[in-house]
């Protein structure tokens, strides 16, 4: 995705304006690297430019509607899209980290059971620019800080809006553009195997994650709709691709939900699954939803890792970070203060 592709309408201004070629550069290092949110700022554009584009191409393609502080320092940020659609981007601080997880669609069709993005259903894609926004909108609210890691897991399945997140990924990734180096890029998919081959295929060193959440078909197909179209044997085919193409780690993500995933009989069987030694199991506890699913304790948690790893899984267990503002895993549904969706997704 070129600089006119990612901004189509500065691309139409410049054109009926007929501007010098080297405008277009311009104006995509003014909002990738010095991230102007007003054409005002680009201080190196004509007057006359500035006010052309502020009439057809707005420098900021997303509204930043509220910004929502937990006690652990985590950042929530609700956006509206121009067509009125609201998204969520969460900031989460960990030592010298400071990590964004971005959404890349309104909503997400893909159903898992435990998800509150799942239940809002799917409005649209985002388009590239309004992913990548997302990023820069943090990046200027936390300066001097700087945002250290990108990940792509907030609202939406980004292997269903395939070539507008790589676009952003691209400019996120672009020297000329953002310029965060790819392996601290990663991206999460409930599992499409033809997109996980794709995506190891392409030349940047960008992660992957695969939401796993159970070894056994039957229960999989249970809680995430997805397995239904592709079985874990299929799966691990696609991460054993990923792994022999990339030779980089690949993670699994596995939200435990008290009762239904977090038994020995789980690890066992992880273990048996989990067979390569660029294979790490993530761990996370269930965050609420209102979706029926509870939490596994944390103690049975620390088990359940403790056993992963004596079964010789590299195995992590993140913690939650922001739940008290809904901001962790599986909890963005863009809601207003009242608890409901900001704008209705029927
Ligand atoms: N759609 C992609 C990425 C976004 S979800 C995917 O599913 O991978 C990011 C991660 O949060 C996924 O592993 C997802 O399964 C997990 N998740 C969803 N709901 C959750 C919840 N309520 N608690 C904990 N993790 C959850
Ligand atoms: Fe979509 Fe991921 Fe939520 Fe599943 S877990 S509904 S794929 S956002």
């Amino acid at each position: 995705m070129n600089a006119a592709e990612f901004l189509p309408d500065v691309q139409a201004v410049l054109e009926e304006r007929n501007e010098p070629s080297y405008r277009m550069r311009q104006i995509y290092r003014a909002l990738t690297g010095s991230l102007v949110r007003d054409w005002e700022e680009a201080t190196n554009l004509p007057r006359g430019l500035q006010a052309a584009l502020s009439e057809g191409a707005p420098a900021a393609a997303l509204t930043l509607e509220r910004v929502s502080l937990a006690t652990d320092g985590t950042r929530k940020y609700l956006f509206y899209t121009s067509d009125g659609h609201a998204i969520e981007t969460v900031m989460i601080p960990e030592k010298a980290r400071r990590t964004v997880c971005i959404s890349t669609q309104v909503g997400c069709a893909m159903g898992c059971t435990f998800c509150a993005t799942g239940l809002l259903g799917i409005k649209r894609n985002l388009k590239a620019r309004e992913i990548a926004e997302q990023v820069f909108v943090c990046a200027r609210d936390i300066a001097p800080e700087r945002v250290s890691n990108v990940v792509v897991m907030g609202m939406g399945e980004p292997m269903l809006n395939y070539d507008a997140t790589l676009g952003a990924l691209r400019v996120l990734n672009d020297p000329d553009g953002f310029g965060l180096a790819a392996r601290h890029i990663a991206v999460s998919t409930s599992g499409l195997v033809e997109k996980i081959r794709r995506f190891a295929d392409e030349p940047e060193q960008f992660h992957l994650a695969i939401s796993l959440h159970t070894p056994f078909e039957d229960e999989r197909r249970g809680i995430m709709p997805v397995a239904a179209h592709h079985t874990i044997p299929e799966l691990m085919d696609a991460a054993r691709y990923f792994v022999a193409r990339t030779r980089r780690k690949l993670f699994f993500e596995y939200t435990l939900l008290a009762g239904v995933n977090d038994q020995p009989r789980h690890v066992e069987a992880l273990a048996e699954l989990l067979d390569h030694p660029l294979y790490h199991l993530n761990l996370l506890r269930f965050n609420w939803t209102d979706t029926g699913f509870s939490a596994t304790s944390k103690a049975d948690a620390r088990r359940f890792l403790e056993y992963a790893r004596e079964l010789g899984l590299s195995a992590t267990l993140r913690p939650s970070r922001g739940q008290d503002i809904d901001a962790a895993c599986g909890q963005l549904a863009a809601k207003d203060l009242r608890g409901r969706p900001a704008i209705p997704m029927a």
